[in-house]
């Protein structure tokens, strides 16, 4: 397959998949004109979930809609919100919401488990760990995990903030092989095709390359639009990012209709995305797909391609630190000429790791007054980008240096 193209037609199926992660947007939901919940619609997601689970899958939903359905109950009328406002239409839509899945799924004897997510519920190792049993827990004992976003208590900074993201790291928090997006849309299109008569349908994604991300140019997001959600395709290749990286596969489907994710399943039109073929262990995963990385580390050349064999960053390999972070924060770490190269788990404080830049590592002692470790991020701290990790399997292929 070539490097960083798109390519069409549909190479995964839904049927090759275990354990899946659908997404679910408010638009989807929640009726624009009378902010009530699309019961019938819902109830043919049911369905569709249900046979997909007497098939054997272990189905969870993320669900957005809480603060669209919400806000009609609360009289908050049709225009912006405040932060406090959504908060407060979070609190009662998503009693809404949950009674709606419970009522869908109840039809076929299914459980519906309501779990309420932060963001250090996945960022933080332990919580993610935590969360993840119980969310497995639940599959095991056929429950359905219907998720959200805990929106009553973010704030604007602590927030995932849209469900795109949100989704592609449950989806890696529990080892899921897909991730759909359902959407008012049946995939990505190489320009906007509300504007653009030319624009052409993309079947499927290799590796999500500059070219990719600028076919979601910076359309204004669902939210100026309808007002109810918040993703839009920026968010998506976001989370396909996130997704692939974690090794699951992600689609983007239409899902206006209902039964769409029957039709998904039956092979409707959907843009897929392949997901990593070197799959990074769970840890370099939570890695990998960490959301906000605070701060970046330049590495020269040397240490890029020390990297890309597997080696640790030395601080000798380092040539500028970028941003205030604690030691085990995630940065970013870039190669001389400023691509991503992967993200990383610092082992220095930012102050500290600029003090000892390009020096040797027997010097940190005399630098720092203390006994720090050797690398500034240690491999196994490190979760190297699709093409560097590929550049790592040339290596090895090519009886290089790649699995030392
Ligand atoms: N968590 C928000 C809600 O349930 C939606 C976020 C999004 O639109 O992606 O209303």
């Amino acid at each position: 397959m070539t490097d960083g193209q798109a390519t069409d037609g549909q190479a995964m199926r839904l049927a090759d998949a275990k354990r899946l992660v659908v997404k679910i947007g408010s638009a989807l939901l929640v009726d624009a004109a009378t902010g009530a919940i699309r019961q019938d619609w819902l109830d043919a997601l049911a369905d569709d979930v249900a046979a997909l689970k007497a098939a054997g899958r272990d189905v969870l939903i993320v669900s957005s809609g809480s603060i669209a359905a919400g806000r009609r109950l609360l009289g908050l009328g049709r225009g912006a919100l405040k932060l406090e406002e959504k908060q407060a239409a979070a609190a009662t839509g998503q009693i809404r919401l949950a009674h709606a899945y419970q009522t869908a799924l109840a039809r076929h004897g299914i459980t519906v488990a309501q779990i309420l997510v932060s963001p250090a519920d996945t960022e933080e190792r332990r919580r993610h760990l935590n969360a993840r049993n119980t969310i497995l827990q639940l599959c095991k004992l056929g429950a359905v995990p219907v998720i959200n976003e805990n929106d009553t208590v973010a704030t604007a900074e602590i927030r995932y903030g849209d469900n795109d993201r949100l989704a592609a790291r449950v989806a890696t928090m529990v080892s899921a092989d897909l991730l759909v997006l359902l959407s008012d849309v049946d995939g990505l299109y190489s320009a906007d095709p509300r504007t653009d008569p030319a624009a052409r349908h993309i079947g499927s994604v290799d590796e999500i390359t500059p070219e990719i991300l600028a076919m979601a140019g910076d359309a204004p997001l669902s939210a100026e639009r309808g007002g109810l959600s918040t993703g839009g395709m920026v968010t998506k290749l976001d989370a396909a990012r996130i997704a692939v990286g974690g090794g699951c596969a992600m689609a983007i489907a239409l899902g206006r209709e209902r039964h769409a994710l029957k039709a998904f399943a039956d092979g409707a039109r959907a843009t897929w995305f392949r997901p990593a073929t070197e799959p990074l262990t769970a840890r370099k995963r939570w890695i990998s797909g960490a959301l906000t990385p605070v701060g970046a580390i330049h590495v020269d050349a040397g240490a890029a391609a020390a990297l890309s064999r597997g080696k640790s960053l030395l601080p000798a390999g380092a040539t500028a630190v970028e941003g205030a972070f604690e030691r085990g924060d995630a940065v970013r770490v870039l190669g001389p000429d400023g691509a991503l190269l992967g993200k990383g788990l610092c082992a220095y404080a930012a102050d500290d790791a600029r003090r000892i830049l390009g020096r040797r590592t027997a010097e940190i002692p005399d630098i720092l007054g203390y006994d720090g470790r050797s690398e500034l991020v240690h491999a196994d701290d490190l979760a190297l980008e699709g093409a560097a990790r590929g550049r790592r399997a040339a290596v090895a292929d090519a009886g290089g240096r790649g699995l030392e």
